[in-house]
């Protein structure tokens, strides 16, 4: 059996560990157009920021691929995928046959067209590892970065730049930073925290025109009129599943790769998984990019049990982001902003000053997300209440409380319960 993987990253190592689970002898050959074997993407701030050298970045051990008797193909992108002769074709020119494929390409930042963004030598987006080197490489020559977009990304790319001393102004055009995964109060907490450590945070506004004569950038017009004078724009203003190479082939592609439970395509034989999939979400049963590690990994996982024959079935995606912005930790999951309010009740604490907050949005007495904000410890909690779809009435009055715990849950729950959050890279 000849597997073929496009991509090396969490998605790939998720499948491939499950495939060798399964079939020791087929042979696996993992293509990537990066130049790294599989690292940790979300440290990738990090790395710029100096935190951690490139060899902390490593997300599997160095004899990974020999061990697990991979073929592994770096710099190498595939442009096409022929499903009627089962051949992947590489930009060098080559071709490779394959018995299952596995897309597991990720997403790629999306850039839109701002009027003076051509031509820009001081312009980046923050996906990838050589996007941190490329910015590290340049920041002698940095005064003062825009960053254009206030998502994780953005934050991400204002985190490492802020590590090496830069000035940085955050341009968001929704009311909030955070604001696909997080609410208002949770989104003005980590706001202020950013704030208190110098970073300038703009939102309901966004980049019109990026100034300068010639290559240099010396400001950026927003929609509101204001110029900001800087020398550096980060565009992330989010990711697209990477799935364009696949245009033409009978594959279906709706924002991403279409998937279904065992992460299937619409062709046999061809899976997907991790942020190029579209797979079912935990709540609505509709398709959706998912675009978070813990789930690139449990899909790869499922994709590779079905690649070898073997069954698995995806329980659907929660959404759950984990993040922590200067030594604020916070974790947003499954349903935090329901748009039918009426259907959903919602319990909150606040505590500005101390950074922390909680939101618990309930459903029929059910747990079905939650915002948490200076206190995350307990979230692997809060996640096995929300996908085993428990009955919060009998310890509704803690789910507030800070030291909400095991304690508090009635016994026999205490063991079946404990799925812990997936841990980021
Ligand atoms: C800065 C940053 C911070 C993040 N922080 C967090 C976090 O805190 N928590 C969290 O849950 N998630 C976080 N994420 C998201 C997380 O990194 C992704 O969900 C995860 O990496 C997805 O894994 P994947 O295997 O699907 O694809 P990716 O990690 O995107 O890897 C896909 C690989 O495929 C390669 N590829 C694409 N097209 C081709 C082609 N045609 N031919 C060959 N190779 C190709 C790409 O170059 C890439 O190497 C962060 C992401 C970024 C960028």
């Amino acid at each position: 059996m000849n597997y073929v993987i496009i991509g090396n990253s969490v998605a790939a190592v998720g499948a491939v560990r499950a495939i060798r689970a399964h079939d020791s002898q087929g042979n696996i050959t993992i293509i990537s157009r990066e130049r790294h074997s599989a690292y940790g993407r979300p440290l990738i701030s990090y790395l710029l920021g100096g935190l951690i050298t490139e060899k902390r970045m490593a997300y599997i051990p160095e004899d990974f691929y020999e061990k697990l008797g991979i073929n592994l193909l770096l710099n190498s992108e595939v442009v096409g995928v022929d499903t009627k002769k089962q051949v992947v074709a590489l930009s060098a020119g080559d071709t490779i046959k394959y018995d299952r494929l596995l897309v597991a390409t990720g997403g790629d930042p999306f850039v839109p067209p701002i009027e003076g963004l051509t031509g820009k030598e001081k312009v980046f987006t923050f996906t990838t590892w050589d996007d941190a080197a490329k910015l590290k490489a340049v920041a002698h020559d940095i005064d003062h970065a825009v960053i254009l977009g206030g998502g994780l990304i953005g934050l991400k790319a204002a985190e490492g730049l802020h590590l090496l001393g830069k000035r940085v102004t955050i341009v968001e055009l929704a009311d909030r930073i955070l604001s696909a995964a997080f609410d208002r109060p949770a989104g003005r907490i980590v706001a202020k925290k950013m704030k208190a450590n110098g970073i300038d945070v703009i939102t309901e506004d966004t980049v019109v025109k990026i100034e300068g004569d010639g290559a240099d950038i010396s400001g950026v017009l927003l929609k509101s009129g204001d110029v900001i004078p800087c020398d550096t724009v980060v565009v992330a203003i989010g990711v697209r599943p990477a799935a364009g190479f696949l245009k033409g082939s009978a594959i279906e592609v709706n924002r991403g790769v279409v998937v279904d439970d065992r992460m299937e395509s619409s062709v046999k034989g061809v899976f997907a998984a991790g942020d190029v999939a579209e797979a079912r979400d935990f709540f609505s049963s509709q398709k959706n990019p998912m675009p978070i590690w813990p789930d690139a990994y449990i899909q790869g996982d499922i994709a590779g049990t079905a690649m070898t024959g073997a069954d698995k079935e995806y329980a659907g995606g929660l959404a759950m982001n984990s993040i922590e912005f200067f030594k604020v930790s916070t974790i947003s999951m499954g349903i935090t902003n329901p748009a039918n309010a009426s259907e959903y009740e919602v319990l909150t604490y606040q505590n500005t000053e101390s950074y922390q907050y909680r939101k618990i949005v309930l459903k029929e007495n059910r747990l079905v997300g939650a915002v948490l904000v200076g206190n995350v410890e307990r979230a692997g909690i809060f996640s096995g209440l929300i996908r085993d779809g428990v009955d919060i009435t009998p310890f509704r009055e803690h789910l507030l409380a800070p030291d909400f715990g095991f304690i508090h849950l009635p016994k026999d729950l205490r063991n079946s319960l404990f799925a812990p959050v997936g841990k980021v890279a």
